[in-house]
């Protein structure tokens, strides 16, 4: 079964959703970077969420999904460009490296201390757009101050909070497939009453979302977007979408890795060549190698040999 997004709108407009399942793009992802048992779940889960999420807004950009931990998970971030293309990657705490007694709940993984967070960053893609990139932050932990269950849960939370969207999200993944259902209520639909004998856009999307409900874990993950969509909406009248098609792309290139070393500053990559006769960045998405030699960091600052030196010792 190829990769597929999915969007689809039902019945009279009031709901709109997104599916997505992943499969060539997961394997490539666990090939790219190998994660922990424990931690994969979640990373595949991410990287359909990020999908899913890009996939329910208009912007021109890149989507980037992050949760940041205090236990054993300190970072795991999946990104999604305008096109689908998807990459992501983890940080295990040193001390946690490559272990098989990790825990898999959230709480335990990445909320041990109730630091937790979770971010998503709105990254224009044309700066001249005049858009600016925008970020939004939620804990991990409910009202009551206990960690929510799953990611499904914090992004739920997160899309009511700060996009004031009622959502349904529901997220599976094994070791083959990821897989996602996205239902939101139309922004703007909530004071809709409807037509005389027509149904309210409250009615409407609780329905859907119970429908949605009875949705299990082996399903999602074992069939195609379309099956079911047609299982769980055939009473809705679903309006359904040209699936599209993600992909594993990562949009690391030499000339980033050059724009970065700049940032770093002539100083810091000379003091990286004496010691190691050439600076070794490896992309930390998808694994490719970009070494720099002293002609080619030479390079790197040749726009700024006509700016004044830095260094005093220099003459
Ligand atoms: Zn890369």
């Amino acid at each position: 079964m190829s990769d597929q997004l999915v969007k689809f709108m039902l019945g009279t407009g009031h709901v709109r959703g997104v599916m997505v399942r992943l499969e060539a793009t997961w394997a490539e992802l666990q090939r790219r970077r190998s994660y922990p048992q424990a931690v994969a779940g979640l990373v595949g889960q991410m990287a359909a969420a990020s999908a899913l999420l890009a996939g329910s807004l208009k912007f021109d950009g890149a989507l980037i999904l992050q949760m940041q931990g205090d236990g054993p998970l300190k970072l795991a971030v999946a990104e999604c460009q305008p096109d689908f293309g998807l990459r992501a990657t983890a940080k295990m705490d040193a001390a946690f490296d490559d272990s098989s007694a990790l825990p898999s709940d959230l709480a335990a993984l990445l909320n041990t201390h109730g630091q937790g967070r979770c971010a998503i960053t709105l990254d224009p893609r044309n700066p001249q757009s005049g858009l600016q990139p925008y970020q939004g932050i939620v804990a991990l932990t409910d009202a009551q101050g206990h960690t929510l269950p799953t990611l499904a849960a914090v992004l739920e939370q997160y899309l009511a909070q700060s996009e004031q969207i009622d959502s349904m999200l529901l997220l599976a993944s094994n070791a083959q497939v990821v897989s996602g259902l996205l239902l939101q209520r139309m922004p703007g639909a909530q004071q809709a009453t409807g037509a005389a004998g027509g149904n309210s856009a409250d009615d409407d999307f609780a329905r859907a979302r119970h429908l949605a409900a009875t949705l299990q874990d082996d399903e999602l993950l074992q069939l195609a977007p379309e099956d079911i969509l047609r299982r769980l909406f055939w009473e809705e009248e679903a309006r359904v979408f040209e699936p599209l098609a993600p992909r594993f792309h990562c949009t690391c290139s030499r000339a980033r890795v050059a724009g970065m070393l700049r940032m770093l500053g002539r100083g810091e990559v000379e003091s990286i060549l004496a010691d190691q006769g050439e600076v070794d960045v490896r992309c930390e998405f998808c694994g490719q190698g970009y070494a720099f030699d002293a002609i080619d960091a030479a390079q790197v600052f040749v726009n700024e040999l006509d700016q004044p030196p830095v260094s005093p010792s220099r003459h």
